[in-house]
């Protein structure tokens, strides 16, 4: 929690301004075996958490290639993402990737980040 500065590591969204519950997030599932240490864990909101699921990677058409989803501890947030408007956009096909699985952009995730942004508290 600390190290993500209690905000969600996918989606940014402070957990102060959440509706929602958080939780740590095996970046690597253990049935991926992924282990069970700092090093593969993220604090992230209950509505990233959920979509992310045990994934780990996704696909973007279905006859092109596998693509590994963000992963906190080894990306840089901003290397990957922006925002605008409340939008999430992507930088890289691992953002594209990561902002389709985790379905980030819902009109009301976009309509709460605007509200937070207009305020100064997003990103
Ligand atoms: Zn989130």
């Amino acid at each position: 929690m600390e190290r993500a500065g209690h905000r969600c590591e996918y989606c940014r969204v402070p957990e102060y301004l959440s509706a929602f519950d958080y939780h740590i997030d095996h970046i690597i599932g253990l049935q991926h075996g992924g282990p069970n240490s700092l090093i593969n864990l993220a604090y992230g909101c209950s509505p990233c958490n959920w979509k992310k699921g045990p994934n780990i990677s996704t696909l973007l058409d279905l006859d092109g290639p596998l693509i590994a989803l963000f992963n906190p501890r080894t990306q840089d947030w901003f290397a990957h993402f922006e925002t605008k408007d409340g939008l999430i956009l992507p930088l890289t096909v691992t953002g594209k990737a990561t902002i389709k699985l985790l379905d980030l952009n819902t009109t009301a995730k976009v309509e709460e980040r605007l509200q937070m942004a207009l305020a100064g508290f997003y990103p």
